[in-house]
Protein backbone atom coordinates (compact mmCIF):
# COMPACT_ATOMS: atom_id res chain seq x y z
CA UNK A 1 0.00 0.00 0.00
CA UNK A 2 0.96 3.61 -0.93
CA UNK A 3 2.92 5.40 1.74
CA UNK A 4 0.77 8.69 3.03
CA UNK A 5 3.00 11.07 1.33
CA UNK A 6 2.67 9.41 -2.07
CA UNK A 7 -1.29 9.19 -1.20
CA UNK A 8 -1.06 12.90 -0.44
CA UNK A 9 0.52 13.50 -4.35
CA UNK A 10 -2.16 11.64 -6.43
CA UNK A 11 -4.99 12.66 -4.10
CA UNK A 12 -5.09 16.32 -2.88
CA UNK A 13 -8.09 16.48 -1.90
CA UNK A 14 -6.98 14.94 1.09
CA UNK A 15 -5.29 17.57 2.53
CA UNK A 16 -8.75 20.10 2.07
CA UNK A 17 -9.80 21.53 5.04
CA UNK A 18 -12.99 22.02 5.94
CA UNK A 19 -14.09 24.15 8.69
CA UNK A 20 -10.25 23.70 9.53
CA UNK A 21 -10.87 19.90 10.09
CA UNK A 22 -8.74 17.59 7.78
CA UNK A 23 -10.76 16.53 5.24
CA UNK A 24 -12.83 12.63 6.05
CA UNK A 25 -13.89 11.55 2.94
CA UNK A 26 -16.50 8.17 3.56
CA UNK A 27 -18.59 8.85 0.44
CA UNK A 28 -16.68 6.56 -1.60
CA UNK A 29 -19.88 4.01 -2.39
CA UNK A 30 -21.01 7.57 -4.14
CA UNK A 31 -17.67 8.27 -5.85
CA UNK A 32 -14.11 7.65 -5.26
CA UNK A 33 -11.61 10.42 -5.02
CA UNK A 34 -9.82 11.02 -8.37
CA UNK A 35 -6.19 10.57 -8.43
CA UNK A 36 -3.95 13.50 -10.26
CA UNK A 37 -2.69 10.65 -12.68
CA UNK A 38 -6.09 10.33 -14.00
CA UNK A 39 -6.93 14.17 -14.09
CA UNK A 40 -3.84 14.46 -15.67
CA UNK A 41 -3.83 12.24 -18.09
CA UNK A 42 -7.88 13.60 -19.27
CA UNK A 43 -6.12 16.79 -19.20
CA UNK A 44 -3.29 15.79 -21.59
CA UNK A 45 -5.83 13.94 -24.00
CA UNK A 46 -7.41 17.55 -24.67
CA UNK A 47 -4.31 19.56 -24.64
CA UNK A 48 -2.45 17.35 -27.24
CA UNK A 49 -4.81 15.00 -28.67
CA UNK A 50 -8.25 15.80 -28.92
CA UNK A 51 -10.10 14.64 -31.59
CA UNK A 52 -13.26 12.12 -32.48
CA UNK A 53 -12.46 8.90 -32.85
CA UNK A 54 -12.38 6.45 -35.53
CA UNK A 55 -13.54 9.21 -38.03
CA UNK A 56 -10.78 10.82 -39.26
CA UNK A 57 -7.31 10.50 -41.69
CA UNK A 58 -5.05 12.99 -39.81
CA UNK A 59 -3.26 12.28 -36.97
CA UNK A 60 -4.96 13.50 -33.65
CA UNK A 61 -7.74 11.59 -34.64
CA UNK A 62 -5.33 8.40 -35.33
CA UNK A 63 -3.70 9.27 -31.41
CA UNK A 64 -7.25 9.50 -29.74
CA UNK A 65 -8.61 6.45 -31.29
CA UNK A 66 -5.59 4.55 -30.27
CA UNK A 67 -6.22 6.14 -26.53
CA UNK A 68 -9.32 5.32 -26.50
CA UNK A 69 -8.89 1.92 -28.06
CA UNK A 70 -6.07 1.08 -25.29
CA UNK A 71 -8.57 1.97 -22.76
CA UNK A 72 -10.67 -0.78 -23.97
CA UNK A 73 -7.82 -2.92 -24.06
CA UNK A 74 -7.35 -1.58 -19.92
CA UNK A 75 -10.44 -2.54 -19.10
CA UNK A 76 -10.51 -6.13 -20.87
CA UNK A 77 -7.25 -7.36 -19.01
CA UNK A 78 -8.81 -6.16 -15.76
CA UNK A 79 -11.84 -7.88 -15.83
CA UNK A 80 -10.45 -10.61 -18.11
CA UNK A 81 -12.67 -10.48 -21.40
CA UNK A 82 -12.09 -9.59 -24.95
CA UNK A 83 -11.53 -6.18 -26.09
CA UNK A 84 -14.73 -7.06 -28.28
CA UNK A 85 -16.98 -8.08 -25.22
CA UNK A 86 -16.30 -4.58 -23.76
CA UNK A 87 -18.82 -1.67 -24.29
CA UNK A 88 -18.50 2.26 -23.15
CA UNK A 89 -21.76 3.36 -21.02
CA UNK A 90 -21.88 6.13 -19.43
CA UNK A 91 -22.11 4.40 -16.24
CA UNK A 92 -24.24 1.58 -14.55
CA UNK A 93 -27.15 3.35 -14.72
CA UNK A 94 -26.95 3.30 -18.30
CA UNK A 95 -25.13 -0.33 -18.88
CA UNK A 96 -28.09 -1.80 -17.11
CA UNK A 97 -30.68 0.16 -19.20
CA UNK A 98 -29.14 -0.51 -22.44
CA UNK A 99 -28.92 -4.38 -21.24
CA UNK A 100 -33.01 -4.52 -20.21
CA UNK A 101 -33.59 -2.44 -23.22
CA UNK A 102 -31.72 -4.83 -25.63
CA UNK A 103 -32.79 -8.27 -24.38
CA UNK A 104 -36.08 -7.06 -23.90
CA UNK A 105 -36.59 -6.73 -27.73
CA UNK A 106 -34.47 -9.34 -28.31
CA UNK A 107 -37.86 -12.13 -27.23
CA UNK A 108 -35.99 -13.99 -25.05
CA UNK A 109 -38.12 -12.41 -22.18
CA UNK A 110 -41.65 -12.87 -23.59
CA UNK A 111 -43.89 -14.14 -21.46
CA UNK A 112 -41.22 -15.23 -19.00
CA UNK A 113 -39.88 -13.96 -15.88
CA UNK A 114 -36.82 -12.09 -14.53
CA UNK A 115 -35.65 -12.26 -10.85
CA UNK A 116 -33.99 -9.54 -9.08
CA UNK A 117 -34.54 -8.87 -5.24
CA UNK A 118 -35.35 -5.64 -3.30
CA UNK A 119 -31.72 -4.80 -2.36
CA UNK A 120 -30.61 -3.69 -5.56
CA UNK A 121 -29.87 0.01 -6.76
CA UNK A 122 -32.64 1.64 -8.17
CA UNK A 123 -30.44 1.33 -11.51
CA UNK A 124 -31.29 -2.24 -10.94
CA UNK A 125 -34.54 -2.08 -10.33
CA UNK A 126 -36.48 0.59 -12.02
CA UNK A 127 -35.41 -0.32 -15.64
CA UNK A 128 -36.44 -4.04 -15.17
CA UNK A 129 -39.56 -3.25 -13.71
CA UNK A 130 -40.59 -0.05 -16.43
CA UNK A 131 -39.39 -2.22 -19.32
CA UNK A 132 -41.26 -5.06 -17.95
CA UNK A 133 -45.05 -3.77 -19.62
CA UNK A 134 -43.05 -2.61 -22.68
CA UNK A 135 -41.06 -5.76 -23.49
CA UNK A 136 -44.11 -8.31 -22.09
CA UNK A 137 -42.15 -9.89 -19.13
CA UNK A 138 -42.92 -10.20 -15.56
CA UNK A 139 -40.19 -9.33 -12.98
CA UNK A 140 -40.10 -11.69 -9.79
CA UNK A 141 -38.60 -10.02 -6.37
CA UNK A 142 -36.44 -11.35 -3.74
CA UNK A 143 -37.13 -9.22 -0.63
CA UNK A 144 -34.91 -10.58 2.28
CA UNK A 145 -35.57 -9.73 6.05
CA UNK A 146 -34.17 -6.88 7.31
CA UNK A 147 -32.23 -6.85 4.13
CA UNK A 148 -29.77 -9.66 4.16
CA UNK A 149 -29.51 -11.73 1.03
CA UNK A 150 -30.07 -15.50 1.65
CA UNK A 151 -28.91 -18.03 -1.04
CA UNK A 152 -31.26 -20.68 -0.30
CA UNK A 153 -34.10 -18.28 0.25
CA UNK A 154 -33.37 -16.95 -3.15
CA UNK A 155 -33.23 -20.15 -4.95
CA UNK A 156 -36.67 -20.72 -4.56
CA UNK A 157 -37.97 -17.83 -6.09
CA UNK A 158 -36.13 -19.59 -9.58
CA UNK A 159 -38.73 -21.18 -11.39
CA UNK A 160 -39.11 -22.70 -14.68
CA UNK A 161 -40.33 -19.16 -16.54
CA UNK A 162 -36.80 -17.59 -14.63
CA UNK A 163 -35.03 -16.90 -17.77
CA UNK A 164 -32.97 -14.15 -16.38
CA UNK A 165 -31.50 -12.90 -13.04
CA UNK A 166 -30.16 -9.60 -12.16
CA UNK A 167 -28.64 -9.04 -8.95
CA UNK A 168 -26.08 -6.87 -7.52
CA UNK A 169 -22.46 -8.24 -6.46
CA UNK A 170 -22.04 -5.98 -3.32
CA UNK A 171 -25.23 -4.47 -1.57
CA UNK A 172 -24.74 -0.64 -1.41
CA UNK A 173 -27.21 -0.25 1.42
CA UNK A 174 -25.81 -3.12 3.69
CA UNK A 175 -21.78 -3.91 2.32
CA UNK A 176 -23.04 -7.51 1.75
CA UNK A 177 -21.12 -9.65 -0.39
CA UNK A 178 -23.81 -11.21 -2.65
CA UNK A 179 -22.32 -14.89 -3.48
CA UNK A 180 -22.87 -14.43 -7.10
CA UNK A 181 -20.46 -17.54 -8.05
CA UNK A 182 -23.34 -19.82 -6.40
CA UNK A 183 -26.07 -18.04 -8.46
CA UNK A 184 -24.08 -18.15 -11.57
CA UNK A 185 -23.39 -21.89 -11.33
CA UNK A 186 -27.18 -22.65 -10.43
CA UNK A 187 -28.34 -20.30 -12.99
CA UNK A 188 -26.25 -22.26 -15.77
CA UNK A 189 -27.24 -25.66 -15.28
CA UNK A 190 -30.76 -24.19 -15.29
CA UNK A 191 -30.10 -22.15 -18.47
CA UNK A 192 -31.04 -19.06 -16.84
CA UNK A 193 -28.65 -15.75 -17.76
CA UNK A 194 -27.11 -13.79 -14.92
CA UNK A 195 -26.33 -10.46 -14.91
CA UNK A 196 -23.88 -8.50 -12.49
CA UNK A 197 -24.77 -5.02 -11.04
CA UNK A 198 -20.90 -4.71 -10.24
CA UNK A 199 -20.63 -1.02 -9.27
CA UNK A 200 -19.86 -1.68 -5.99
CA UNK A 201 -17.89 -4.84 -6.40
CA UNK A 202 -15.60 -4.09 -9.00
CA UNK A 203 -13.68 -1.71 -6.98
CA UNK A 204 -13.14 -3.44 -3.90
CA UNK A 205 -12.85 -7.27 -5.19
CA UNK A 206 -12.16 -6.46 -8.93
CA UNK A 207 -13.52 -9.37 -11.10
CA UNK A 208 -12.60 -11.96 -13.44
CA UNK A 209 -15.65 -12.55 -16.00
CA UNK A 210 -13.76 -15.65 -17.36
CA UNK A 211 -13.28 -17.41 -13.99
CA UNK A 212 -16.72 -16.32 -12.85
CA UNK A 213 -18.44 -17.43 -15.85
CA UNK A 214 -20.76 -14.00 -15.10
CA UNK A 215 -23.00 -13.47 -18.65
CA UNK A 216 -23.55 -9.68 -18.66
CA UNK A 217 -21.64 -7.16 -15.68
CA UNK A 218 -21.73 -3.25 -14.90
CA UNK A 219 -19.80 -1.43 -13.20
CA UNK A 220 -18.94 2.53 -13.59
CA UNK A 221 -15.46 4.65 -13.64
CA UNK A 222 -15.96 7.01 -11.12
CA UNK A 223 -16.51 4.42 -8.57
CA UNK A 224 -13.13 3.23 -8.97
CA UNK A 225 -10.94 6.05 -9.35
CA UNK A 226 -12.04 7.36 -12.89
CA UNK A 227 -14.10 9.79 -13.84
CA UNK A 228 -18.10 10.51 -14.15
CA UNK A 229 -19.35 9.92 -16.98
CA UNK A 230 -17.74 6.63 -18.28
CA UNK A 231 -18.80 3.12 -17.78
CA UNK A 232 -18.19 -0.39 -18.65
CA UNK A 233 -20.97 -3.07 -20.34
CA UNK A 234 -19.69 -6.43 -20.73
CA UNK A 235 -21.14 -9.29 -22.17
CA UNK A 236 -20.05 -12.24 -23.24
CA UNK A 237 -19.63 -12.26 -27.36
CA UNK A 238 -21.94 -15.04 -28.15
CA UNK A 239 -24.69 -13.20 -26.32
CA UNK A 240 -24.11 -10.09 -27.42
CA UNK A 241 -24.40 -11.01 -31.09
CA UNK A 242 -27.80 -11.98 -30.38
CA UNK A 243 -28.77 -8.70 -28.85
CA UNK A 244 -30.16 -5.53 -30.57
CA UNK A 245 -28.24 -2.20 -30.23
CA UNK A 246 -29.64 0.26 -27.87
CA UNK A 247 -29.24 3.54 -29.53
CA UNK A 248 -28.96 3.99 -32.97
CA UNK A 249 -27.38 6.69 -35.26
CA UNK A 250 -23.28 7.05 -36.08
CA UNK A 251 -20.53 5.05 -34.92
CA UNK A 252 -22.85 1.93 -34.56
CA UNK A 253 -23.13 1.47 -38.57
CA UNK A 254 -21.66 -0.89 -41.65
CA UNK A 255 -23.62 0.87 -44.11
CA UNK A 256 -26.90 2.78 -44.16
CA UNK A 257 -29.55 3.02 -46.81
CA UNK A 258 -33.12 4.08 -47.28
CA UNK A 259 -34.16 0.32 -47.30
CA UNK A 260 -31.87 -0.52 -44.23
CA UNK A 261 -29.18 -0.10 -42.19
CA UNK A 262 -26.26 -2.79 -41.37
CA UNK A 263 -25.35 -2.91 -37.90
CA UNK A 264 -21.92 -2.19 -36.95
CA UNK A 265 -19.59 -5.21 -35.47
CA UNK A 266 -18.97 -5.83 -31.54
CA UNK A 267 -18.45 -3.27 -29.53
CA UNK A 268 -19.39 -0.97 -32.24
CA UNK A 269 -22.93 -1.66 -32.45
CA UNK A 270 -23.94 -0.89 -29.04
CA UNK A 271 -21.74 2.30 -29.16
CA UNK A 272 -23.66 4.98 -31.11
CA UNK A 273 -22.43 8.77 -31.54
CA UNK A 274 -19.12 10.47 -30.22
CA UNK A 275 -17.88 8.63 -27.33
CA UNK A 276 -16.63 10.09 -24.23
CA UNK A 277 -13.02 9.51 -25.05
CA UNK A 278 -11.76 11.98 -22.25
CA UNK A 279 -13.25 9.55 -20.01
CA UNK A 280 -12.12 6.28 -21.34
CA UNK A 281 -8.29 7.93 -21.16
CA UNK A 282 -9.23 8.90 -17.71
CA UNK A 283 -10.93 5.36 -17.23
CA UNK A 284 -7.63 3.80 -18.38
CA UNK A 285 -5.22 5.45 -15.90
CA UNK A 286 -7.58 4.58 -13.06
CA UNK A 287 -7.13 1.67 -13.80
CA UNK A 288 -3.67 1.42 -14.38
CA UNK A 289 -3.55 3.48 -10.66
CA UNK A 290 -5.74 0.73 -9.17
CA UNK A 291 -3.09 -2.15 -10.94
CA UNK A 292 -0.26 -0.31 -9.36
CA UNK A 293 -1.61 -0.62 -5.44
CA UNK A 294 -2.87 -4.23 -5.93
CA UNK A 295 -6.41 -5.59 -6.11
CA UNK A 296 -5.76 -8.18 -3.65
CA UNK A 297 -4.15 -5.43 -1.04
CA UNK A 298 -7.33 -3.25 -1.95
CA UNK A 299 -9.58 -5.98 -0.72
CA UNK A 300 -7.24 -7.08 2.51
CA UNK A 301 -6.91 -2.92 3.59
CA UNK A 302 -10.64 -2.78 2.88
CA UNK A 303 -11.45 -6.09 5.31
CA UNK A 304 -9.25 -4.80 7.83
CA UNK A 305 -10.93 -1.35 8.08
CA UNK A 306 -14.63 -2.18 7.65
CA UNK A 307 -14.28 -4.84 11.06
CA UNK A 308 -12.45 -2.46 13.03
CA UNK A 309 -14.88 0.34 11.99
CA UNK A 310 -17.40 -2.66 12.75
CA UNK A 311 -16.10 -3.29 16.42
CA UNK A 312 -16.22 0.30 17.04
CA UNK A 313 -19.57 0.44 15.99
CA UNK A 314 -20.19 -1.60 18.45
CA UNK A 315 -19.14 0.84 21.34
CA UNK A 316 -22.59 2.67 20.26
CA UNK A 317 -25.25 1.47 22.05
CA UNK A 318 -27.41 4.92 20.47
CA UNK A 319 -26.37 4.29 16.87
CA UNK A 320 -28.33 1.10 14.73
CA UNK A 321 -25.94 -0.46 11.93
CA UNK A 322 -28.08 -2.26 9.39
CA UNK A 323 -27.24 -5.19 7.32
CA UNK A 324 -25.25 -8.91 8.14
CA UNK A 325 -21.95 -8.25 10.39
CA UNK A 326 -19.90 -9.45 7.80
CA UNK A 327 -19.72 -6.42 5.53
CA UNK A 328 -17.35 -4.67 3.24
CA UNK A 329 -16.30 -1.23 3.25
CA UNK A 330 -19.88 0.01 3.94
CA UNK A 331 -21.40 0.76 7.26
CA UNK A 332 -25.13 1.93 6.85
CA UNK A 333 -26.79 3.82 10.40
CA UNK A 334 -28.87 5.36 12.40
CA UNK A 335 -28.14 7.83 15.02
CA UNK A 336 -31.61 7.35 17.27
CA UNK A 337 -34.17 10.06 17.11
CA UNK A 338 -31.45 12.22 14.94
CA UNK A 339 -32.22 12.85 11.20
CA UNK A 340 -29.57 11.47 8.81
CA UNK A 341 -29.61 14.73 7.10
CA UNK A 342 -28.56 16.24 10.66
CA UNK A 343 -26.31 14.37 11.63
CA UNK A 344 -24.37 14.25 8.05
CA UNK A 345 -24.06 17.71 8.02
CA UNK A 346 -23.36 17.84 11.39
CA UNK A 347 -20.49 15.23 11.08
CA UNK A 348 -19.12 17.43 7.84
CA UNK A 349 -19.36 21.05 9.49
CA UNK A 350 -17.94 20.13 12.83
CA UNK A 351 -15.86 17.42 11.73
CA UNK A 352 -15.13 17.43 8.20
CA UNK A 353 -16.28 14.07 7.85
CA UNK A 354 -18.44 13.12 4.79
CA UNK A 355 -21.08 10.81 4.84
CA UNK A 356 -23.65 9.88 2.92
CA UNK A 357 -27.31 10.46 3.84
CA UNK A 358 -30.93 9.68 2.36
CA UNK A 359 -32.36 6.79 0.62
CA UNK A 360 -28.95 5.31 -0.58
CA UNK A 361 -31.02 5.03 -3.82
CA UNK A 362 -32.57 2.01 -2.57
CA UNK A 363 -36.30 3.17 -1.72
CA UNK A 364 -37.81 -1.17 -1.36
CA UNK A 365 -34.95 -1.87 1.01
CA UNK A 366 -35.37 0.88 3.48
CA UNK A 367 -38.91 -0.26 3.36
CA UNK A 368 -37.96 -3.21 4.80
CA UNK A 369 -35.05 -1.96 7.11
CA UNK A 370 -38.23 0.28 8.23
CA UNK A 371 -36.64 3.43 7.87
CA UNK A 372 -36.85 6.20 5.23
CA UNK A 373 -33.51 7.47 5.20
CA UNK A 374 -30.08 6.24 6.77
CA UNK A 375 -26.35 7.64 6.95
CA UNK A 376 -23.55 5.61 5.67
CA UNK A 377 -20.12 5.45 5.87
CA UNK A 378 -18.08 3.71 3.09
CA UNK A 379 -14.60 3.42 2.77
CA UNK A 380 -11.77 2.77 0.42
CA UNK A 381 -8.11 2.29 0.12
CA UNK A 382 -7.17 5.66 1.27
CA UNK A 383 -8.74 5.58 4.80
CA UNK A 384 -7.34 4.96 7.90
CA UNK A 385 -8.38 3.92 11.25
CA UNK A 386 -7.45 6.81 12.36
CA UNK A 387 -10.71 8.93 10.02
CA UNK A 388 -12.58 5.62 11.76
CA UNK A 389 -12.17 6.87 15.31
CA UNK A 390 -12.90 10.54 14.11
CA UNK A 391 -16.13 9.38 12.72
CA UNK A 392 -16.65 7.28 16.40
CA UNK A 393 -15.99 10.11 18.15
CA UNK A 394 -18.18 12.98 15.93
CA UNK A 395 -21.05 10.62 16.44
CA UNK A 396 -20.80 10.66 20.59
CA UNK A 397 -20.44 14.71 19.92
CA UNK A 398 -23.47 14.84 18.18
CA UNK A 399 -25.61 12.62 20.15
CA UNK A 400 -24.71 14.28 23.47
CA UNK A 401 -25.16 17.50 22.00
CA UNK A 402 -28.67 16.33 20.41
CA UNK A 403 -29.83 14.38 22.90
N1 LIG B 1 -25.61 -0.02 -8.64
C1 LIG B 1 -25.07 0.14 -7.42
C2 LIG B 1 -24.95 -1.05 -6.51
C3 LIG B 1 -24.63 1.39 -7.00
O1 LIG B 1 -24.11 1.55 -5.79
C4 LIG B 1 -24.75 2.48 -7.90
C5 LIG B 1 -24.34 3.85 -7.49
O2 LIG B 1 -24.28 4.17 -6.34
C6 LIG B 1 -25.30 2.27 -9.16
C7 LIG B 1 -25.72 1.00 -9.49
C8 LIG B 1 -25.45 3.38 -10.15
O3 LIG B 1 -24.21 3.81 -10.58
P1 LIG B 1 -24.08 5.11 -11.52
O4 LIG B 1 -24.80 6.20 -10.81
O5 LIG B 1 -22.62 5.32 -11.63
O6 LIG B 1 -24.72 4.78 -12.82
Amino acid sequence: MLSREDLIRSFPILEREINGKKLVYFDNGATTLTPVEVTDAIKGFYDYHNANVHRGAHLLSNEATDMYESSRKAVAKFINAKTSEVIFTRGTTESINLFAYSIGKSGWLKDKEVLITTIEHHSNFVPWQQLAYTFDFTVQYYNPENGIFNLDEFLRNVNENTKLISITGLSNVTGQVIPIEEIIKFAHEKEILVHVDGAQLVPHFGIDVKKLDVDFLSFSGHKILGPMGIGIFYGKKKLLKKLPPFHYGGEMINWVSIENTDFAELPEKFQAGTPNVGGAVGLKAAIDYINKIGIDNIIEHDKRLTEYANKRFKELDFVTVYGPEDKTSIITFNVDNIHPHDVAQILSDKFGIAVRSGHLCAQPLLKQLGTKSVCRASFYFYNTEEEVDRLIEGLKYIREWLR
